[in-house]
């Protein structure tokens, strides 16, 4: 393999997404090569031998490391400003290996109570099975954030902006909160991107992706990344995933390296088409609340326009005749789909309560904020005025 010619001088995020990681193949190729393979051959049984003692560094097993795999994750790693990424099958492996790789019996987490169905399933029920100990709090509120943080805690974990009710949560003042109780703040960053919002330069010291959504962005495969430093990425993380294996395809991680060339430009037109629809469901008469960030009307405007570039691309609202409008809704609609799935070209609509959240009691979406008469938006890469048409259609649908 050569490298490619990197200037000495730093490049920009913009330049890093489309050229970070690029690591030639000797056919001197202009895309990045995708190397489908398991394993890695060796020309003696000593050099067998030394890559297996760790005196040469090279590719073993594709369990470990693969050469489109790690290109992804170094790209992703520059863009995102970190020292290190790993690369998982799914948002889901990440978050999981991002968090058990870390704690023991004994430990104490403290999570924010709006989180991802699975994401509050690993917390609430799978960390508690093995002896550590699951807190919540509401996390727009630092009060309780301090009162459960004034204890010994290994980890934190939340969602800003959070799904599917977009609250902000202050990462500077949790990350030092995180601190001072002993433990690593982990932030899944999967509504922001890292187009529009850092955690790790805020406080937090882990990141987590599910790069299915807006980094693969096009609907096509599954995806996951944790990023942070190299010391917590090599020595707590990387045996962990060695040993347990949710190992992301190379086919996979092409299509995800390939997805961050375009990620600014497809989140900039997210945001953009978000805040149109956003303003549209404001000025009708069918919609008690419309979420999004960056309304006015959202209760952390402005904690959001000081720790975000942007904004998103995902919107909620909730409406006044509850489950039968919202079902009525989404059966009128033309353009935008019913799907569970976000950060998509395509506009995705779903009913949380029935869909994402299912599993939850009532009075737990109700605490998360979850209505009947609520609906949670993607909103894609298309036109939005086409967009404003389908849903206006679809509201005054009989
Ligand atoms: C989708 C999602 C996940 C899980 O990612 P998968 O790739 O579906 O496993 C985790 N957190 C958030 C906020 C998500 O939107």
């Amino acid at each position: 393999m050569t490298d490619c010619d990197t200037p000495k001088r730093p490049l920009r995020p913009r330049t890093l997404q489309v050229r970070a990681g690029l690591n030639r193949s000797n056919f001197s190729e202009t895309s990045e090569a995708l190397f489908m393979t398991s394993g890695y051959v060796y020309g003696s049984a000593a050099e067998a031998e030394a890559s297996f003692d760790g005196s040469l560094d090279r590719m073993v097993y594709s369990r470990f490391k693969n050469p489109t795999v790690a290109a992804f994750e170094e790209r992703l790693a520059a863009v995102e400003g970190a020292e290190a990424c790993r690369a998982t099958a799914s948002g889901m492996a990440a978050v999981h290996a991002a968090l058990v790789c870390q704690l023991k019996a004994g430990d104490r987490v403290v999570a924010a109570r709006a989180l991802f169905g699975s994401c509050q399933w690993i917390i609430a029920d799978l960390l508690p099975r093995f002896g550590i100990e699951a807190v919540f709090v509401d996390g727009t509120d630092l009060a309780q954030w301090e009162a459960a943080l004034s204890q010994p805690t290994a980890a934190v974990f939340l969602e800003t902006p959070s799904n599917p009710t977009l609250e902000i949560i202050d990462l500077a003042a949790v990350a030092e909160l995180t601190h001072r109780a002993g433990g690593r703040l982990v932030v899944d960053n999967v509504f922001a991107t890292p187009v529009l919002q850092s955690p790790l330069a805020l406080g937090a010291d882990v990141v987590v992706y599910s790069a299915t959504k807006h980094i693969d962005g096009q609907g096509r495969c599954l995806g996951g990344a944790v990023l942070g430093s190299a010391a917590f990425c090599n020595d707590v993380l990387a045996p962990y995933l060695r040993h347990t294996g949710p190992a992301l395809s190379p086919f996979n991680a092409w299509l995800l390296l390939k997805g961050l060339e375009t990620l600014d430009l497809r989140v900039e037109r997210h945001a953009a088409n978000a805040m149109k629809v956003a303003r549209f469901l404001e000025t009708r008469p069918e919609v008690a609340r419309v979420l999004y960030p960056g309304l006015e009307s959202h209760p952390q405007h402005d904690l959001a326009k000081r720790q975000m570039k942007g904004f998103g691309g995902i919107v909620a609202f909730e409406l006044k005749q509850g489950k039968a409008a919202a079902y009525r809704l989404l059966d009128a609609l033309q353009v935008i789909d019913i799907s569970n799935n976000l950060g998509d070209a395509k506009s995705l609509a779903c009913h949380p309560w029935t869909t994402t959240h299912q599993r939850l009691a009532a009075e737990a979406k109700l605490a998360m904020g979850i209505g009947e008469g609520m609906l949670r938006l993607s909103v894609g890469l298309e036109d939005a005025d086409d967009l404003v048409d389908d849903l206006a259609a679809a509201l005054g649908a009989p």
